[in-house]
């Protein structure tokens, strides 16, 4: 469901993606790891636009992302992003959170929103604080909420930027297992995450970023049992 062939980005003079290919087919879950500033983030944001690209193709779901970003919406609608900081509505409940984008945007009528809402809410472990204000919760809460408020786009790709990053070590885990979850379920998944025990328990593929360039891309067996580059190893070696 989405394809990358050849992507390449500059900011400025600043070659940010090199030649990056990649193709996730449904269901499937990526794991995209690789040091700081090796271009990750800007790589899942190019899916959705919220950067645009110079050269190469996207294709989503049969969909080319077009590089000036005018088919935004179209490309926007089969995709959920989670973010590291949560990026939820301070003065929105929990709830009109997840509401907000399918009653204006999608024109679901509020009551079936909220149901569906509130579906998700209790999938994702947290019907019960629906009435409450994002603040008035934990950032593992928080997070979950975000999970939630995407799925209630009903989207067919799910992205993740570092989703556990700006959690405490008690609150990484209820965010991953719902991931985990998800991923169960057969949701589509390009996660960027140095969680590599999520990696191991659910990747179908591991991704190796480094300068801007895929250096390795394998199953999470071969990837951690056997890292083909020295640059891959050096990683491993140090966040493991
Ligand atoms: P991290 O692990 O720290 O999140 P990353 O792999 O996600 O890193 P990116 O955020 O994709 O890295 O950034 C890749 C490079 O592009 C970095 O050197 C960053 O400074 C640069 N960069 C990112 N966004 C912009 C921007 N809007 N303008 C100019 N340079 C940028
Ligand atoms: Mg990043």
């Amino acid at each position: 469901v989405i394809e990358i062939t050849k992507l390449n980005k500059w900011f400025g003079p600043f070659h940010v993606l090199k030649d990056v290919s990649l193709t996730v087919r449904d269901r499937e879950i990526y794991v995209v790891c690789g040091p700081s500033g090796s271009g990750k983030s800007t790589l899942i944001r190019c899916i959705n636009q919220l950067e645009h690209h110079q050269e190469g193709d996207i294709v989503v779901d049969g969909v080319e992302v077009e590089k000036k970003g005018k088919n935004q919406a179209l490309i926007r609608r089969n995709i959920g992003m989670v973010f590291q900081s949560f990026n939820l509505f301070p003065h929105l409940t929990v709830l009109e959170n997840c509401t907000l984008t399918p009653t204006l945007g999608l024109q679901t009528p509020r009551k079936e929103a909220e149901e569906t809402a509130m579906r998700h809410l209790e999938r994702v472990g947290i019907a019960d604080q629906a009435r409450k204000y994002p603040l008035q919760l934990s950032g593992g809460q928080q997070q979950r909420v975000a999970i939630a408020r995407s799925l209630c786009t009903k989207p067919k790709i799910m992205l993740f930027d570092e989703p556990t990053s700006a959690l405490d070590p008690e609150m990484i885990k209820e965010v991953l297992d719902v991931m985990v979850e998800l991923a169960e379920d057969g949701m589509t998944m390009i996660c960027v995450t140095h969680e590599m025990g999520f990696a191991r328990q659910v990747a179908d593929k591991v991704v190796f970023m480094d300068g801007g360039e895929i250096v390795e891309s394998d199953t999470p067996e071969a990837f951690f049992a056997n890292p083909r580059y020295d640059r891959t190893q050096a990683f491993l070696s140090h966040i493991l």
